[in-house]
């Protein structure tokens, strides 16, 4: 039971407006109360509801569901992403064949451009990049490898950010395409943040000019947000809103606790706050058919205070005279969009899932409760994988 319709995206031109409606006929206690309606929620909710028959309250702090995936029409009718690109894709196929029971797929390559020196160029680095960059005639996959090995570093361990770059391409190209891009977006300097960071971003010698290599890429044909009113759209699943889990937590008994927040947020930052970098959307629509050539553009100077730019008519397919973009400015403050990956912060989310761990009835899953920089695909994954733990867990308790 869908209590509260996802507000009005399915339509364009029409504004979002929450009303946060409080289920009628509630259960006296449901059998879960899930906090969060991003990915990790909402998948949960959906299993918890249709595979075990549970009853489940699910709430959002924010008046929509779909968590960071979100998608709207904005007032020119066009279908943008309220928190900026996200591109679906994976290698697994148990994922895809779950969420295809409330999606049909549009195909889609992501393609992104990076704007270096006034050229723009293929991001991730290929040969294509090396010859626009350098005015070279790279010809082939080992006259490439050779132009990095050339020029990369040997260091005694690849432990940062920086090492994982300057050991694979050198200084140069560092510093033209990830040293200034990470310091704005993560407010740190590439030394200090882990490998694992820059490493999401391959190095190419071939000509494959796609962002992602994974099998499958592709798009929710009608957008994220009909994605996740499909999956919530269950008898057994009320919705709620607009409501913080502090306010939820008493006046809604329940036997379980699936939380998705920021896990140092739940335990009321009992040893500090872990580190989250936040973002500043700028959604602009031109009366223009078309800003730029790619999805996405990304601007690594420093002297440009954005990181990046995208254009959703590629990413959608969608055709209209318009068109829609947003600029994405970093920022220490704001919602936690990114778990920051050091060891500093590692060591201090160990101290909170520590106290995870000791508490029963309560399961901690998604990006930030389980303070990982974890992709759409991975945080299904991640709760799939906690619903089949939960559920033999409880099959185990039937039979004992
Ligand atoms: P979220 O989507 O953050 O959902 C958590 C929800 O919990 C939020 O809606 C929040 O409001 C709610 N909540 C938190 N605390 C409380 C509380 N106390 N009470 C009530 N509600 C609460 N992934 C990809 O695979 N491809 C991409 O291209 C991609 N691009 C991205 C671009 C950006 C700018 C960002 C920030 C992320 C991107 N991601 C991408 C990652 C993707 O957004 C996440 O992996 C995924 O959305 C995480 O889902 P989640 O449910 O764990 O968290
Ligand atoms: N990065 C960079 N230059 C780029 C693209 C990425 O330096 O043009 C670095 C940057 O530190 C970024 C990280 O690689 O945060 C991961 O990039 P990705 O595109 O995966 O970031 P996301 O889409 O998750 O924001």
């Amino acid at each position: 039971r869908l209590v509260q319709e996802a507000i009005g995206e399915k339509r364009p031109a029409r504004r979002s407006k929450a009303q946060a409606v409080w289920p009628a006929e509630r259960p006296r206690c449901y059998d879960c109360l899930v906090v969060g309606a991003g990915f990790a929620g909402a998948v949960m909710a959906e299993r918890l509801a249709a595979g075990s028959g549970k009853k489940v309250l699910l709430i959002d702090r924010r008046p929509h569901i779909g968590g960071n995936a979100h998608d709207r029409f904005d007032e020119a009718g066009i279908l943008i992403h309220h928190y900026g690109p996200h591109i679906f894709h994976t290698n697994s196929a148990e994922i895809v064949d779950y969420l295809s029971r409330f999606t049909r797929w549009r195909p889609y390559e992501h393609r992104v451009i990076a704007s270096v020196e006034g050229k723009l160029v293929p991001m991730p680095i290929n040969r294509t990049t090396l010859n626009a960059i350098y005015d070279l005639s790279l010809s082939s996959d080992e006259e490439a490898e050779a132009f990095f090995a050339a020029r990369a570093e040997t260091l005694p361990a690849i432990r940062s950010a920086a090492d994982a770059v300057i050991s694979r391409v050198g200084r140069d190209l560092y510093a033209k395409f990830f040293r200034g891009y990470t310091r704005k977006q993560w407010g740190m300097d590439p030394s200090e943040l882990d490998k694992s960071v820059t490493c999401r971003v391959p190095v190419r010698t071939n000509m494959d000019d796609r962002y992602f290599t994974d099998r499958f890429q592709a798009m929710p044909a009608e957008g994220f947000t009909r994605m996740f009113e499909r999956m919530l759209d269950h008898p057994n699943i009320d919705l709620l809103l607009g409501v913080e889990y502090r306010d939820a937590r008493a006046a809604y008994p329940h036997a379980e606790l699936v939380f998705t927040g920021p896990v140092d947020e739940y335990f009321d930052y009992c040893f500090g706050k872990l580190p989250y970098r936040s973002l500043e959307f700028r959604h602009r629509t031109l009366d223009q058919q078309w800003f730029q050539k790619a999805g996405v553009v990304n601007y690594p100077s420093e002297t440009v205070p954005y990181t990046r730019i995208t254009e959703y008519k590629h990413i959608t397919g969608q055709i209209a005279p318009k068109t829609s973009i947003t600029y994405e400015y970093p920022r220490a403050e704001g919602d936690p969009f990114y778990p920051i990956p050091c060891e500093e912060n590692q060591k201090l989310f160990k101290r909170y899932e520590a106290l995870t761990l000791a508490l029963a009835n309560v399961i901690f899953v998604g990006r930030l409760a389980t303070y990982r920089y974890y992709n759409m695909d991975q945080v299904i994954g991640q709760a799939l994988a906690t619903y089949r733990r939960l559920r033999s867990a409880a099959s185990g308790r039937v039979q004992a």
